[in-house]
Parts: structure tokens; C-alpha cells; sequence
């Protein structure tokens, strides 16, 4: 299965991809957590990373894409990945379909997690809380999250018209508790929980 996990900063696409991939073995490709990862590197790239991470605003299409192309293709995606963070742009969401078409595949389902923008600056400053002093992300504050929410609205909202086009978007209650979320969108997809050898040697 090749998912999208879609939605506002803080919907919760990362805690349920994590637990998708834990369940049925989904890679869960999240492009934060990858440019977080590339930022601290203190090459070049790195530093100019961290400023755009830390200002609220989009890495730039080309590096996103080469990414992506790069990580679908190893072998730990043999079995279905899931997208959270990717795309939020139009020009992403081109690429990848034709990324996608080349290799005869598809997106087979988009996430769409929705949650009251009161709720994301609450648990925005609870994660926070959560990391502690100095190791909160740079951009978990409610001025960076306004910018990332306008960022969300003018760029990565727009991206939603084609996947309802292809008739493959599912609408999830992001409010609901967290188990629930997590079985709502195993509904949506027709998935039953793990197969048994999955559950007794998850991470396979
Ligand atoms: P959230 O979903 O909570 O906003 P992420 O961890 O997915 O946070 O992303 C953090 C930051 O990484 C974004 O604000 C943006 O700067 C950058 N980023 C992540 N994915 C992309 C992408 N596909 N295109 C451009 N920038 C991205």
C-alpha cells in the first residue's frame, strides 16, 4: 500500500504513520524528521536547512523531490510506504505522479486528518512542553506554527482536488482519541490489524 498522510501541522499524521508502519509494515517516510536529521549535519546544506525549517517556510520543490525519488526506491519500500509530509506543493504532488507512473505504481489512499486549528496550537506547545527546554524543535511555537498553518492553507491545501479527483481520499477525524483515529483510518482502508506473524515479531 502507497499512502499519504495529509494535514495541518500537529494534525497527528506522524504518531499514526509510526503506528501503520508498526502494524503492517508500511515505511513511514517523514521529510521533517529527514530534513531535521540533514540540518544538524553542519555541512552547507545543513545550516541553510535549519533557517528554512526554523522560519516556518517550504525547503525548496527540487531537493524535496530528489529525496522522495531517492528513498521510495530502497528496498525497505518493497512493501508499501507512507508519505507524511509529502507533497505540500502542486509541483511536488506533478512530480511525484509521474515518479509514481514510471514505475507502473500509484497513490493508492490520501489521509486526510482534520483537526480544529484551536486544537493544533494546544498540542503544538505541548509537544514543547513534552521535548523540554532546549530540546523543543525550533519551529514548535505558536508564531512559526501561524506561518506554517498560512503555508498549510495557500500551498498544501490547494494539493487536495487532485487526489478527490482520482476518487482516493479518505476524511478522518483527527479529534477523536488517538486509538480511535488509529481505527478509523484502518476502516477507511480496509485494513484489519496485523497479521499474526507480524505480531509476534513486529519491525520485520
Ligand atoms: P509539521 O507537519 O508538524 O508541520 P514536519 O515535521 O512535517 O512538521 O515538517 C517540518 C518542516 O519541514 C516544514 O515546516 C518545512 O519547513 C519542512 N518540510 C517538510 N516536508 C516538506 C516538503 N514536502 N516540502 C517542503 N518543506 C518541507
Amino acid at each position: 500500500m502507497q499512502l499519504i498522510m495529509f494535514g495541518p501541522p500537529g494534525a497527528g499524521k506522524g504518531t499514526q504513520s509510526a503506528r501503520l508502519e508498526e502494524r503492517y509494515g508500511y515505511k513511514q517516510l517523514s521529510t521533517g524528521d529527514m530534513l531535521r536529521e540533514l540540518s544538524k549535519s553542519g555541512t552547507e546544506l545543513g545550516n541553510q536547512l535549519k533557517e528554512v525549517l526554523e522560519s516556518g517556510q517550504l525547503v525548496s520543490d527540487d531537493i524535496m523531490v530528489s529525496m522522495i525519488e531517492q528513498r521510495i526506491q530502497q528496498p525497505d519500500c518493497k512493501d508499501g510506504f507512507i508519505l507524511d509530509g509529502f507533497p505540500r506543493t502542486e509541483a511536488q504532488t506533478k512530480a511525484l505522479d509521474t515518479m509514481l507512473s514510471k514505475r507502473g505504481t500509484t497513490i493508492d489512499a490520501v489521509v486526510v486528518m482534520e483537526v480544529d486549528e484551536d486544537e493544533l496550537f494546544k498540542r503544538i506547545e505541548n509537544r514543547a512542553k513534552e521535548a523540554g527546554e532546549g530540546n523543543a524543535r525550533a519551529d514548535d511555537n505558536a508564531e512559526t506554527l501561524r506561518k506554517r498553518l498560512k503555508v498549510y492553507h495557500d500551498e498544501t491545501a490547494p494539493v487536495l482536488p487532485f487526489y478527490v479527483a482520482k476518487g482516493v481520499v479518505k476524511r478522518i477525524d483527527g479529534m477523536a482519541q488517538m486509538d480511535d483515529v488509529t481505527a478509523a483510518i484502518e476502516a477507511s482502508l480496509g485494513l484489519t490489524g496485523p497479521s499474526d506473524e507480524r505480531k509476534a515479531a513486529p519491525g520485520m
